[in-house]
């Protein structure tokens, strides 16, 4: 259904519901205006989701749009972008690559971060697939998501007054969501899938993300059974046999789906293992036409990419033998082999994990394969060594793409405007050009501080609008709204951390020495002070015990209300966060972080990066645009790296970052700072974007894929 299904919409302004349920608008300034100007306080109440604003406005204020020129003059310039970037001949793809117009490159994921209207991501993995699709489009990349609609996501976040993370799970409401049911002739039920003796149907919703569809399974219909019809209800569910059940539906699903929507897809791409169960329905079409399985899987294997997204070995999705004797029996007898052969296709090889690995079957069964950074490259290629026992590590097939981000999804508006200001206003076409970004170094120093303290005050605001609204609703306590962020201040220097809590991120690691990070934050003159964010696995205990400890900290007197903590970190509030604090800091232990990408958020607005040199910071750090923590990745097996790294902390805080911040003029802007920012945003911007990713992800695997092979699919 669209919103104008659902009522309908004055003559004047009726593609209102088709700007609202293309996402399209989320990355485009001035589209999001054409709301916030139809009903500023639905917007906000909606939490700026434009199909339940358009679905709820007063039929008033629609005729009263119809006759305000400023608002018809905005609404019809954007319809005008709108409809130019759909129908974009020259983009770069066509430019360089029409070759791989042939055929769309089918993107496989678990998770798609698109917008926090539609909330069915968890993290890092789920906001790097919506970045991706994006970027896609913008580059004219042909591209189709395959994922999950799941109506309750990921659970949302609070902290109860002890300090314990407490799991809502909320139910979506889908008519509200921008989302379409895709009605196939026959029904709902787009695909099946057999769990078992059982015949699971699986309905499509549609997400277009610009000129990317993204398919979205679902398999809550009534002909399914009460189990199978909340097997797409949640994200990451911990009970293994359901996540096998998930990823059948995935993997198998997805192909089917997409052949039931006559969609021919040239690549097909596994983002992450949980989708790789789609080459063996693949290779069982191939059989199917008389291929021997031998020659089916290299069929397969030739157009098939494969991404790893972590270096710690228990992220893998490992499935016990039983479980795969109890899904895949049927399979491999009807492909023709026996159970030694279908597991060899998922042996793990690592680190002597016995079962079927997810990440075997994507390496094994794919052409073109990467990690996410320089050094996960390396990490990776070391420890999938084993597939590959006649090759030196250096020669194994692995190579990498660093992960990037879509900056107009970013970026903070009001950086935005700076920037266009004084580099032109394509600058944002040109991201991948230091020419146009090197002019950043020229911006008035003056300007540059204003927009950032600006940004700082915006974050704040939105902190105690939060603690207010909690606080008025009477289920919190004084504690409690402290530990919110009630008595921060805008003039302290701001450090944000947030992220995953999980132990190897290490978010206590500035809580070593308590004496000495009092009296870093307390100081009267310089003071310091810290926001926190983050969810932890329902699961994981030890990540639970580190958010526990930071919440006791939070309300400690002593701290003085220098350390808060913002509930359920999610793409809202990480935009706040990462446009607002001064400075991020990073302390995974070294060689488990694979990319991360939320540094690569705060540094396109610059906000400088406080960082271990793991993940992207290893290619990032460059002397000038921010800090690197400790020593580099060869101290990745020393015993005493939380020690070291606490150390080196503490000391670029009391010599480094903190007198830098503090070091003004006497008109009270800091030279030095500023400059830290500025070339925090020049390397940033130019290096990790998503655009830069996709070039990349285009020029190193997609075109490495044969175009016979492309084409014959
Ligand atoms: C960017 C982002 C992440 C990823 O952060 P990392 O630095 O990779 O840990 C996780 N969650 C949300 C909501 C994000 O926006």
């Amino acid at each position: 259904m669209t919103p104008s299904e659902r009522r309908k919409l004055p003559e004047r302004i009726k593609r209102l519901d088709e700007l609202a349920t293309n996402l399209w608008w989320a990355w485009h300034p001035k589209a999001r205006d054409v709301f916030r100007m139809l009903d500023y306080p639905l917007w906000r109440e909606s939490g700026h989701n434009p199909v339940q604003e358009v679905y709820n406005t007063p039929d008033s204020k629609l005729e009263a749009a119809t006759q305000d020129v400023a608002f018809l003059s905005l609404y019809d310039s954007v319809m005008e972008a709108f409809d130019a970037d759909m129908t974009a001949k020259d983009t770069w793809v066509s430019a360089n690559y029409p070759e791989l117009a042939s055929g769309p490159i089918a993107y496989f994921s678990m998770e798609f971060a698109l917008h926090n209207s539609l909330p069915i991501y968890a993290g890092g993995l789920g906001v790097l697939a919506g970045d991706i699709c994006k970027e896609a489009s913008d580059l004219g990349l042909p591209f189709v998501g395959i994922g999950f609609m799941y109506p309750q996501g990921y659970f949302h976040q609070h902290i109860a007054a002890d300090g314990w993370q407490q799991e809502i799970y909320r139910q979506l409401n889908f008519e509200e969501a921008p989302i379409s049911r895709l009605n196939p002739p026959k029904g709902i039920s787009v695909a099946q899938v057999q769990i078992e003796d059982r015949t699971v149907s699986i309905a499509v919703w549609l997400v277009k993300a610009g000129r990317v569809n993204i398919y979205l399974l679902d398999t809550n219909l009534e002909q399914n059974t009460a189990q199978d019809r909340v097997l797409s209800a949640r994200l990451y569910t911990a009970d293994p046999e359901v996540r096998m059940q998930q990823e059948i539906v995935l993997g198998i699903g997805g192909v089917r789906v997409l052949r039931a929507l006559g969609i021919h897809p040239a690549i097909w791409h596994a983002n992450e293992g949980h989708s790789t169960f789609m080459v063996l329905e693949r290779i069982r079409e191939e059989v199917g036409r008389g291929v021997p399985f031998n020659e089916a899987l290299s069929r397969v294997r030739a157009n098939t990419v494969f991404t790893t997204h972590t270096p710690v070995a228990c992220a893998h999705d490992c499935f016990l033998t039983n479980l795969v004797d109890k899904y895949f029996s049927r399979y491999w007898e009807s492909i023709g082999i026996d159970r030694e052969t279908f597991l060899e296709i998922g042996r793990p090889d690592v680190e002597g994990r016995a079962g079927f690995n997810m990440t075997a079957l994507g390496l094994n069964a794919s052409n073109q394969r990467n990690a996410v950074s320089k050094l996960h490259g390396g990490v990776t290629r070391r420890m999938w060594a084993g597939l590959w026992p006649n090759l030196p590590e250096d020669k194994i097939p692995i190579t990498y793409v660093t992960n990037g981000i879509h900056v107009p999804t970013w970026i903070a508006a009001e950086i935005q405007r700076v920037f266009e200001k004084y580099l032109g206003h394509d600058c944002l076409e040109g991201q991948h050009d230091p020419a146009i970004w090197k002019k950043i170094l020229d911006i008035p120093d003056n300007e540059v501080w204003e927009v950032r303290q600006n940004l700082k005050v915006k974050l704040l605001n939105f902190m105690l609008d939060r603690a207010q609204r909690r606080w008025a609703e009477g289920d919190v306590t004084a504690q409690q709204v402290v530990t919110m962020g009630a008595l921060l201040h805008p003039d302290a220097l701001t450090i944000g951390f947030a992220r995953r809590f999980t132990e190897y991120k290490r978010p206590t690691l500035l809580f070593q020495d308590m004496a000495r990070l009092k009296k870093i934050l307390n100081n009267p003159f310089k003071p310091v002070q810290l926001i926190f964010a983050g969810k932890s696995h329902p699961a994981d205990w030890a990540g639970k015990q580190l958010l526990h400890q930071i919440y006791a900290i939070a309300q400690d007197r002593e701290f003085q209300g220098r350390v808060a903590f913002i509930e359920d970190y999610d793409m809202h509030t990480a935009s706040y966060m990462t446009h607002g604090v001064d400075v991020w800091l990073n302390t995974p232990r070294r060689l488990q972080e694979a990319c991360g990408t939320s540094g690569m958020k705060a540094a396109i607005n610059g906000v400088p990066h406080l960082s271990v040199r793991d993940g992207w910071w290893y290619e990032g750090y460059n002397g000038s645009n921010g800090w690197a923590i400790g020593p580099g990745p060869e101290a990745a097996f020393s015993d005493r790296q939380d020690e070291v790294d606490a150390q080196s902390l503490y000391r670029i805080l009391e010599e480094e970052v903190i007198p830098l911040y503090y070091d003004r003029d006497r008109a009270g802007f800091p030279h030095g700072w500023i400059r830290v920012v500025k070339e925090s945003i020049l390397s940033s911007v130019t290096l990790f974007s998503a655009c830069r990713m996709m070039m990349d992800y285009t020029e190193k695997m997609y075109r490495e894929i044969p175009q016979s092979i492309r084409s014959k699919t």
